[in-house]
């Protein structure tokens, strides 16, 4: 599928990786969700008593990783000095584009297609020490196992400096205690990447004194509190863990010590890529959705594509998410050629996810009553489009990012 609105095409190699990829999305993702419909979709069989996915729903989300995996896709942006496809930044935009374009609000294993950040491997990876690459590389690149990311605390959100989880020395290594909220796949992941405080004074005066370490979720001290159950489901994905003198030892600092927010920053450029994809990719099939109803949909006489009140507000967001692409594009390239691209994937993400929630929006009005259905998923696609608005950095704290670097003189543009 070549997109021929846009003068640069994709490299050929990433065109015919996208093409596979579309091919292993289709059975193994959207076909498997098919064969599992109500697992999948009714809330009472997708989560269990805690609220965490049942072990059926776990089983078919390592399925998805492993055959990923098998097919070559997983790993396809992870550099090659970790065995993976070294494909880079833009490759991984245009795979996770591709992935929920096809997918839409209701496929939502899609997120499993490939590794994000978080929870798998990338770049962030090659921070780890020889030994912790030992020990869960082989496993969390066969799509196996995963990790999740351990960041926020409930009294640090946006001001991670805030954070009060504290490593304290314990002969060789530390002991971390602490509390941890928000951290998305913690119950189904085998490993957390935690940030806590390594050195007390440093971190009050917001200079570092922060460190990442990689903590097994089924260390002893370590314990899910409670899963975070949003939008009016029993169930989800964000839960709250409690660290309670969780011994660690040099091979799992991830990084330089004191210098955490080093892996924190390198993970959420990434995380600002996927999810300006992600907007963009849900867009496109909110978008196509809705035009191919509104052209059959009759009112008065017509199709209500006929009416300006229906078809302006698509082409609108037709041309707000051309242009989300083009930004996710270029901020991808941007890294991809050794830029850090701070303004840049600040742009991105905090415009695509803006564009992408009134795109949604638009094409619920579009579909009348039937826009609300749980067949259509656009009330899916609304409700994570929505929520990253704050994850992965709030419109506001990416606003304040952007101008920040124009007032330190980067005011190109
Ligand atoms: C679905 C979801 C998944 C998440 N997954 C993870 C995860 O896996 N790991 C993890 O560590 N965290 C995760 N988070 C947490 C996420 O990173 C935080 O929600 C985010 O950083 C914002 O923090 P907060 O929610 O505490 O809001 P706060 O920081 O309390 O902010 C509240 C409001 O104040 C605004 N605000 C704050 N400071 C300023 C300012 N200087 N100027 C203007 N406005 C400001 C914010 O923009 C926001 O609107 C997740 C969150 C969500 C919703």
């Amino acid at each position: 599928m070549v997109n021929r609105s846009i003068a640069f095409p994709m490299p050929q190699d990433l065109q015919d990786v996208l093409d596979g990829l579309e091919r292993f999305v289709q059975t193994e993702v959207i076909e498997v969700h098919e064969a599992n419909l109500e697992l999948l979709e009714d809330v009472r069989l997708r989560f269990g008593p805690d609220g965490a996915y049942s072990p059926e729903v776990v089983a078919l989300i390592r399925r998805i990783r492993m055959a990923s995996a098998e097919a070559g896709y997983f790993n396809l942006a992870v550099p090659e000095s970790l065995g993976g496809g070294g494909m880079g930044d833009l490759a991984y935009f245009a795979a996770w584009e591709r992935i929920y374009h096809l997918c839409g609000g209701r496929r939502w294993l899609a997120q499993f297609a490939i590794s994000h950040w978080a929870f798998g491997p990338s770049a962030v990876l090659e921070r780890v020490t020889d030994r912790a690459r030992e020990e869960i590389l082989p496993g969390m690149m066969a799509g196996e196992t995963m990790m999740c990311f351990g960041m926020s605390e409930p009294d640090a959100g946006s001001d991670a400096t805030m954070i009060r989880t504290r490593a304290e020395p314990d002969g060789d290594g530390w002991r971390l205690s602490g509390r941890k909220i928000w951290t998305t796949h913690v119950p189904i992941a085998e490993w957390m990447i935690a940030l806590a405080v390594t050195n007390p004074e440093r971190a009050k005066a917001r200079r570092g004194g922060i460190s990442a370490f990689l903590v097994p979720t089924n260390a002893e001290g370590f314990t899910l509190d409670r899963v975070i159950g949003m939008w009016g489901e029993p169930g989800g994905s964000e839960a709250e863990s409690v660290l309670d003198g969780v011994r660690v030892e040099p091979w799992q600092l991830v990084g330089e010590l004191d210098e955490g927010f080093a892996i924190g920053l390198l993970g959420v450029s990434l995380g600002r890529i996927y999810n300006t994809a992600r907007s963009v990719g849900l867009s496109r099939w909110a978008i196509e959705q809705s035009v191919a109803y509104a052209m059959q949909r009759q009112a008065f006489g017509k199709p209500i594509s006929e009416y300006q009140g229906v078809a302006f507000p698509l082409a609108e967001s037709a041309t707000d998410i051309h242009a989300a692409h083009l930004l996710g594009c270029n901020a991808a390239m941007l890294l991809d050629s050794g830029h850090r691209a701070i303004k840049e994937l600040s742009m991105a993400k905090t415009f695509a996810v803006r564009a992408a929630v009134k795109a949604v929006d638009r094409a619920m009005q579009t579909h009348g009553a039937m826009g609300f259905t749980n067949e259509l998923g656009l009330t899916e696609a609304y409700h994570v489009l929505r929520v990253i608005n704050v994850a992965d950095g709030t419109n506001e704290i990416l606003n304040r990012t952007i101008f920040q670097r124009l007032a330190a003189g980067d005011t190109e543009l």
